[in-house]
């Protein structure tokens, strides 16, 4: 039972993958906002990992996260071990953090979509808690189908790709429902 509603979400989230292609490619012709139109397909997408079940053996929940979301005054080089961050609450680090380790899951910091979608492919994940901007995520929702990702839209108070920021609740959440769905 739990095999073929894993089949049928999969499939729909597959099809759901396809319409919003579509849609965002005539989006422009259209007069349809892409970021509109992206963030409309990863709620689509998150309601249904929800509800997915995961398959037996896999690896449990790995969270990811934008380098972006470091303070950019802070030297410490938490791409290459997050363990580096000094916890000094300048930035959403120290909260993600604390949050994986009370959890007992796997985080990492990233520089880009590229090094993410290969760690994600290298270990045998059951499900990946993602945090980026729109089109981060809608590229990696597709590279990483069928894994189950759960997408959470970072905050750009000083625009893109500097001092961006994470609701932790909606972390939390995330954490949650795609656990409950292990
Ligand atoms: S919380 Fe960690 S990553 Fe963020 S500024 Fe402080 S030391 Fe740097």
């Amino acid at each position: 039972m739990q095999r073929l509603k894993r089949f049928l979400i999969r499939s729909l989230r597959f099809l759901v993958q396809i319409v919003f292609s579509i849609l965002i490619g005539l989006g422009k012709w259209l007069g349809l906002s892409e970021e509109e139109l992206i963030g409309r397909h990863i709620r689509i997408n998150n309601y249904l990992v929800k509800h997915e079940p995961w398959p037996a053996g896999s690896n449990g929940l790995f969270l990811l996260a934008p380098s972006c979301l470091q303070n950019k005054d802070c030297t410490a080089k938490i791409t290459n071990d997050i363990q580096e961050c000094r916890r000094c609450g300048r930035c959403n680090v120290k909260d993600l953090l604390e949050m994986a380790e009370t959890r007992q899951l796997p985080l990492m910091v990233v520089t880009g979509g590229t090094v993410a979608r290969e760690r994600v492919k290298e270990n045998n994940y059951g499900g990946v808690i993602a945090i980026a901007c729109e089109r981060e995520l809608e590229t990696g929702i597709r590279d990483a189908f069928p894994l189950p990702v759960i997408a959470i839209i970072n905050e750009r108070p000083e625009g893109p790709c500097v001092n961006t920021r994470i609701d932790m609740k909606k972390v939390e959440e995330g954490v949650n429902e795609l656990l409950e769905g292990a």
